[in-house]
Parts: C-alpha cells; structure tokens; sequence
C-alpha cells in the first residue's frame, strides 16, 4: 500500500524545505548501556517534523484547488500553516472554542486563516470538512495520509543514511503517521532493525487498536506528552494497518517517567524538547526497551508549555487535569 520508492519520493519533495535535521549522539548514552542517538526535529522551521508530511502532501494538492483546511490545535495545524504560505496556497486552520489564545495566534502568525467552531475537536472537524466540501478547499489529515506518512518516513531515510549501523528505532506514537512511514522505510531498508513505538500509558489509542485488532477509540486524557493525545479514527486506513505490521512492540510510559526523561533530556542533552519527544528516552530509563548497541530516538518537536515546562525542569509539581505528576529534582 505504501513503500520505500514513497518515501524516496517524498525526499525530493521536500529537499530544502523540511529536510536535513541533525543527528547527534546522546549525553545519557553512558547511563543506558548503548550508544543514542537524537534526530533533532525540534531544529524544523516550525518546531516539529510535521512540516516533512505537511509539505509532502501541500505537493499533491491539485492545481486549481482553492486551498487546504485542516483541523489541529497542534504541530499538524502550524505544520499546514507554515507550508500552506510556502506555496502560497490558502489555509484555513478548524478548532474548537477551548483553544487557548496563544495557539491562534501562534497559528496567525504563520499567515493561516482561523475558524473558530464548536464546543470539541470533532465540531471543528466538522467545519473542517464542510470547508472542503462547500468551498473547495483540500483537508489535509494528521496522520491517516499517504503522503502524510511519506513525507515523515523520509527522518528514517536520513537517519539511516547517517547512521546505517543503527539497529533500534524508538518513535513516538499517536496516531501513528511517524511510526508507519518510519517503519515503511527503515524495514525495507533494513529488514530486521527493530522497530518499537512509544506512546504514554493513558489513551494510547494505536496501542489498543493493535491489541483490538481493529481501530478502536480510547478515552483522551491531559499527558505531560500532550502531542500523542487523541484517537486513530475508526476508519483509519493506512496507518493503522502499517503500524500493526511493521512495529515489533508498543511499549507504554507513565506520566512519572515521562517526566524524569524530559528532566534527563534537559539536563543531560540541554534540549527544551516537549513531553511527546522524550517517551523512547523514559522507556529506556524505566528499563521497559533493552538497550541495544546503537539506539536512535525521534526528538519530534519543541512547542512545549514553558511554564509547565519550568516546573518540571525545577521539580515541581504538575497539574494533568485531575491528575497531579509529584515533582522531583532531577537526580543524576
Ligand atoms: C504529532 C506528533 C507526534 C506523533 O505523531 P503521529 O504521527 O501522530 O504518531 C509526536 N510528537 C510530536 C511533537 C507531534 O507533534
């Protein structure tokens, strides 16, 4: 359904652009027992690897087409936002009134249009579509997209170019657009590199799709790993299925572990890197992955709450909805 020539495809669409991350060996690789390496997608122009899938796919929009809508208070909706003015293409970015007025204007500054409608993400999902149906104008999914999951599989093709003796792979994973086009590549390119997905221990959705055996839907839950929230769609049609057979394992982190790593990963590493990037490094740390001897972990965006983030690097407490991470200083 989708292949390595996808992802070779995708790498020439996005050459320059969304391209040609560092990667760069770990401070805690001493600690873990093997060698890690961090592929740094904070270092894209918006802060996160979603622009390699955004710009894949803002290629493939039709000539004609009046523009592209997406629904996404997060990295999907800049990601769209930032390629969209690339091209110079209308975007028009769907969320719910529950946004908080830094994430608008966040995507306002990247020159996208933004409709506010309804109470839910599903309400401004469906504006979303209404747009596309109504106005022309081209949705351009998260995760469930072929030349979304493409454009994402080309971090592997670059890791593995950099580093072709890396035998693990730890990505974190929601609705799985990361992990399938990681997998697709890094499978074809190296049949038994192991291949492992990493999701927080509350509403892992793809985790229990796999366990289900089919897409199923899992209640959302605050996350210090706010950017893994958030289900597969039951109807998922390609990254489940990819995810399911291309990951070896799923592996799943608490809150707690969450947060030591991204202390571990601030101090060590000196990266200020959101909750979401650090879930290979906790399950490294909590001795949930064996280490292996050449390890290589996304660090996927940036676009972290600097005042939760404060707390966690200083080792306070952290308010997760009804939940309270109990903060500890960083122990070395
Ligand atoms: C979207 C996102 C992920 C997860 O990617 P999926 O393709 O949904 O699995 C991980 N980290 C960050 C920072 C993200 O924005």
């Amino acid at each position: 359904m989708l292949a390595l020539t996808d992802v070779l495809a995708a790498q020439e669409v996005i050459k320059g652009v969304a391209d040609g991350t560092p990667l760069v060996p770990s401070y805690l690789s001493q600690k873990l027992g093997g060698d890690l390496w961090l592929k740094l997608e904070i270092c894209q122009p918006m802060g996160a690897f979603k622009l390699r899938g955004a710009v894949n796919a803002m290629a493939h929009v039709p000539d004609g087409a009046r523009g592209v809508t997406c629904c996404s208070t997060g990295n999907h909706g800049r990601a769209v936002a930032y390629a969209a003015a690339q091209k110079g293409l209308r975007a028009v970015i769907c969320m719910s009134d529950l946004v908080p007025q830094a994430k608008i204007d966040g995507i306002r500054a990247l020159g996208a249009e933004v409709h506010i409608h309804g109470r839910s993400q599903d309400e401004a999902q469906t504006h979303a579509t209404q747009l596309a149906r109504d106005d022309g104008l081209i949705d351009i999914p998260p995760f469930d997209d072929p030349h979304v999951i493409a454009g994402q599989g080309t971090i592997a093709l670059e890791m593995l170019r950099a580093r072709p003796d890396l035998d693990t792979l730890m990505i974190p994973l929601s609705g799985g657009g990361l992990a399938a086009g990681m997998a697709v590549a890094a499978r074809a390119i190296k049949p038994d590199i192991r291949l492992i997905g990493v999701s927080m221990d509350r509403g892992a959705a793809m985790a229990a799709s796999i366990t289900a055996g089919r897409p199923v839907e899992v209640e959302e839950v605050a996350s210090l790993a706010d950017s893994l929230g958030g289900g597969i769609g039951l109807s998922n049609r390609f990254s489940f299925p990819l995810c399911r057979t291309l990951l070896d394992e799923v592996v799943l982190i608490t809150e707690d572990e969450i947060y030591t790593a991204m202390q571990a990963l601030y101090y060590e590493d000196r990266l200020v890197a959101e909750g979401a990037c650090v879930v290979g490094i906790a399950a490294l740390l909590a001795g949930k992955i064996a280490p292996s001897r050449q390890m290589g972990t996304v660090i996927t965006g940036r676009n972290v709450d600097m005042a939760q983030f404060t707390r966690v690097v200083t080792g306070q407490d952290v308010r997760l909805g009804d939940v309270i991470v109990k903060g500890t200083p960083y122990d070395d």
